[in-house]
């Protein structure tokens, strides 16, 4: 056959494409700008040695599962652990959602949830966010009334834009429905903010988390999620088996061990976030959002040329310019002080010239 039938139902899906440059400063997908600390890799390459790698890996991660457990105050039984927390997204779109089911987005946020929404034929429920960002309370609280929502996600602080979620809101939320909410916290650890007291007291709630930012960890592929037994009884059903595979797992279990070890690095991001938002709000033609993550969105006046511009001195940045409710947006994930300066030091020289431009009309 030189033919193939297709999936007309993939027609107009774009597969996911960050568009990862090359770059001197590599400023645009909120990774950490430090590798894990050497005494971690030493105790990785030693355990490495010892691996046997013609076994299956333990399915269910349960020696990681155990050590995020027991940090957590928590059963092994509550906690799900998968190959970064784009998986364990993909499984809640496959457990909670599917035809005929509703999912509550809150857009602009993190693209993924809707793009597992639609390969699971579940339908989105859109509550925009508010002008400054923040989720519109009383909107979803008015739509959960009607009773039909299955599944909800919170990101907080949400990406691209940083804002966190009230903790009172969450609470009501989860009094006000028998929907899965979940809180992704994937940048919690740069908020001092989670839900984790929280659990116990509400069975429909889960909080997402990942190796990949704080922990520095984006190329190992681990996340895991905290919840209700029976809730991880549910991902348990549809998840790929072998998903976490023994190299991750063996990296997870000591990374997690040494997490203290990361405190420094959190300290120094935080305290660079707080830095590069007083100088971001000098600069003339730029509005800074304020932000509990590692990155702060800005907008501004042609944003795309500005992308253009800062990438052209090597600096690389997320370009939402064109994305719906982030029109003329970039998103600046903070990075070393060095790389920071860098782009500070590019964005206002990009602002100098546009003045000067001006002026000459
Ligand atoms: C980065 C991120 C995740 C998880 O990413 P993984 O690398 O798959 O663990 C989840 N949610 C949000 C909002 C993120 O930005």
């Amino acid at each position: 056959m030189d033919t193939v039938r297709l999936n007309q139902r993939l027609a107009d899906v774009v597969p996911y494409d960050p568009k990862y440059l090359p770059a001197d400063c590599m400023l645009s997908a909120n990774e950490s700008p430090y590798n894990i600390p050497d005494d971690i890799r030493y105790e990785i390459r030693k355990k490495l040695k010892r691996l046997d790698f013609n076994r299956y890996p333990d399915p269910l991660a349960n020696e990681l599962r155990d050590l995020i457990a027991a940090a957590n105050g928590l059963e092994r039984e509550n906690v799900l652990v998968g190959n970064g927390g784009d998986e364990i997204l993909f499984n809640t779109a496959l457990a909670f959602g599917g035809p005929g089911k509703k999912f509550l987005n809150t857009s602009p946020t993190f693209s993924v949830y809707t793009a597992n929404a639609f390969l699971t034929g579940t339908e989105v429920v859109d509550i925009p966010r508010l002008d400054d960002y923040r989720v519109d309370e009383l909107g979803i609280l008015t739509r959960v009334a009607e009773g039909d929502i299955d599944y909800i996600i919170l990101t907080s602080p949400n990406n691209p834009t940083g804002q966190l979620v009230s903790e009172t809101f969450i609470r009501h939320l989860l009094e006000s429905t028998d929907a899965l909410v979940m809180v992704d916290e994937a940048y919690g650890e740069f908020s001092r903010m989670t839900c984790r007291p929280l659990l116990g007291l509400h069975k429909n709630l889960v909080i997402l988390r990942t190796f990949s930012k704080a922990f520095s960890c984006a190329g190992v592929r681990l996340g895991y999620l905290l919840g209700d037994a029976d809730v991880i009884s549910e991902y348990l059903k549809v998840r790929q088996p072998y998903s976490v595979d023994a190299v991750s797992q063996l990296i997870g279990c000591t990374v997690y061990e040494n997490r203290q070890l990361f405190s420094p690095a959190i300290q120094d991001i935080i305290a660079e976030r707080g830095r590069m938002m007083e100088e971001l709000q000098t600069i003339e033609g730029i509005k800074a959002y304020p932000s509990d993550a590692n990155f702060i969105l800005v907008r501004m006046d042609d944003a795309d040329v500005a992308w253009q511009q800062l990438y052209d001195q090597g600096i690389l940045v997320r370009d939402f310019s064109h994305t719906p409710l982030l029109e003329n947006c970039l998103r600046l994930t903070v990075g070393t002080p060095k790389e920071n300066k860098a782009l500070l030091k590019a964005l206002k020289r990009i602002a100098r010239t546009r003045r000067r431009d001006e002026g000459n009309d």
